[in-house]
């Protein structure tokens, strides 16, 4: 076996999860090798949306002029009954937009993976191994070695840390033993995909608010005659996900006469080529242990949802993003490699609350019993009346941290931090740098590796401010996934930052 130079960070896995991490490793200046069984990347879509917090991440890795471009912004989620009524809409026609960009977008994830290995193409600190199929792991107290074979040959390399990005099947994660939780979700589900020449038609559906169009809406048939998903994709792509029933086989459901029948009530005689039929099992499923030692995993190795809100990809996102900047600061800052340790406190309660609701609507979605649909929706459709003024969307059912590297008992401490359009037009992230950020009002101490910004010098409508009020705090300081560390008085938050690193002379000074 040939041992090659060793890297800061290895990742198994190219899809976007392993992508994104070699995309904000790379820029943040870390050595990283990629080893990626196949050839090519999957030519076919699975996830399709996403939402605002990948596109800021997208932003942050220098893509999202690239990205961008090739994504439509929608207008949220709506439930429909099995008498053809709205019972629960999470829309966003008309909201705000707190973090800068529309909360729910789709994609053609082919695309995004080209876009993704693009943004670290160039980076002569990331190297790509195509064709690198893993083979096995070891560690010690510096760090991890990997086994590969590549074309036909053994082949080894050692890093300081593992990201496992290696899929469902992650044999990381079985190469290391570590179990999967059940959620105690799992239904056969028929997905199919097609360029369409026009719009979906939808049958007549009663209660839809005025201002929205049913074009623009991730729209999900709750028909206990066929429980089915009709999504709007970008451009001419669109995604119909439909519940297997009890007894139908999987083969003969997704051969091409079968999907022509199940799509003809949607689009009729308008042009279309199905470019892919498949069915899964939604399940949820969830890691018992995202790390072992130098060893960590991030996306699917670590966690499955029914992709009932489309959050799926976005959890894998959002791991890597925590771990990128905590391993450059243990790189470039000298802060304790511990940090690593919060990694699964932060990410597994949110991941778990958020393919909760996933399961939890997965429940009520895929009711088969006519009558127990009926109460469903009579009681949904009373919640939804009880409700007004309360509107709720899917950005809402994404928590904030809970513990980990924030300032425990600081107001806002773990929010996802807005991010205001400014006077000129760019966005506030674009302005304020990617890093460590505080926002104050008057001038502050600079301190090391924080950027510090008097929000009065800011033209940003007054958000920042206003953010600050609600919260009855002085001064915030951001992490560089853009998550809140915590709010107080400046200097308490540069030591406590310091500290939480474990830079101890910093938190000393
Ligand atoms: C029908 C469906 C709809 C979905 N819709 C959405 C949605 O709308 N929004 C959303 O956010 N998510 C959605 N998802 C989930 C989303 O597709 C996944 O969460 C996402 O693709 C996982 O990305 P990943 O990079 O973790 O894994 P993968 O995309 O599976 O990538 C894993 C990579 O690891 C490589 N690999 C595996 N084994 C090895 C090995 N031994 N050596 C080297 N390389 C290896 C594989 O070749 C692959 O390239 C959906 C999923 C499905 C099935």
């Amino acid at each position: 076996m040939s041992l090659t130079s060793t890297f800061d960070v290895a990742i198994v896995g190219c899809g976007p999860v392993g992508a994104l991490a070699a995309c904000l490793l790379g820029r943040a200046g870390l050595s990283v090798v990629v080893l990626e069984q196949e050839r090519v990347h999957y030519p076919l879509p699975r996830a399709v949306h996403l939402d605002h917090e990948m596109v800021r991440l997208f932003q942050s890795a220098g893509l999202a002029d690239r990205i961008v471009p090739d994504m439509v912004d929608t207008d949220g989620h709506l439930h429909v009954g099995a008498r053809g009524q709205a019972i629960r809409y999470m829309g966003t026609v008309g909201l705000a937009r707190p973090f800068g960009w529309s909360n729910d977008w789709f994609f053609y994830q082919p695309e995004l993976e080209a876009h993704l290995r693009a943004g670290f193409a160039a980076m002569p600190n990331v190297s790509l191994r195509l064709g690198a199929e893993f083979a096995g792991v070891t560690q010690d107290e510096t760090q991890v070695t990997l086994r590969y074979s590549q074309d036909g040959a053994d082949h080894g390399v050692t890093a300081r840390w593992l990201i496992a990005c290696d899929g469902s099947r992650s044999p990381v994660r079985k190469a290391l033993d570590i179990a999967l939780d059940d959620l105690g979700f799992e239904e056969p589900w028929l997905v199919v995909d097609a360029h369409v020449d026009g719009p979906v038609a939808f049958p007549p559906i009663a209660g839809v608010p005025p201002e929205a169009d049913l074009q623009r809406l991730s729209v999900m048939m709750c028909d206990p005659a066929r429980p089915a998903t009709v999504v709007p994709g970008r451009g001419q792509h669109r995604r119909w996900e439909l519940m297997l029933l009890p007894g139908e086989d999987d083969a003969a459901m997704s051969a091409p006469e079968a999907v022509a029948e199940l799509v003809r009530p949607w689009i009729g005689e308008v042009p279309h080529t199905v470019i892919r039929s498949a069915t899964y099992r939604f399940h949820g499923l969830v890691a018992h242990r995202w790390q072992a030692g130098r060893v960590f995993l991030a996306g699917d190795a670590a966690h499955q949802t029914p992709p009932f809100f489309g959050q799926g990809m976005c959890h894998g996102l959002r791991d890597v993003a925590n771990l990128a900047w905590k391993m450059a600061a243990v790189v470039h800052e000298g802060a304790d490699p511990a940090i690593l340790d919060t990694y699964q406190a932060e990410r597994d309660p949110h991941v778990r609350a958020v393919i909760g609701a996933a399961v939890a609507a997965g429940r009520y979605i895929c009711e088969l019993d006519a009558e127990r649909a009926a109460a469903r929706d009579a009681e949904m459709v009373a919640r939804a009346a009880a409700q007004t003024g309360t509107h709720q969307t899917a950005a809402d059912l994404i928590p904030p941290i809970g513990a980990g590297m924030i300032l425990a008992g600081s107001t806002g401490a773990g929010e996802r931090f807005v991010q205001p359009v400014l006077g000129c037009g760019r966005k506030l992230d674009d302005c304020a740098g990617q890093g460590w950020r505080l926002f104050a009002r008057g001038a502050v101490p600079g301190a090391a590796a924080v950027t510090t910004i008097d929000i009065d010098t800011i033209d940003d409508g007054g958000a920042l401010a206003q953010w600050l009020n609600d919260r009855g705090a002085p001064a915030v300081l951001v992490r560089p996934d853009h998550y809140v560390f915590g709010t107080g008085m400046p200097a308490a938050l540069i030591a406590a930052r310091a500290a939480s690193l474990g830079l101890v002379a910093e938190a000393a000074a």
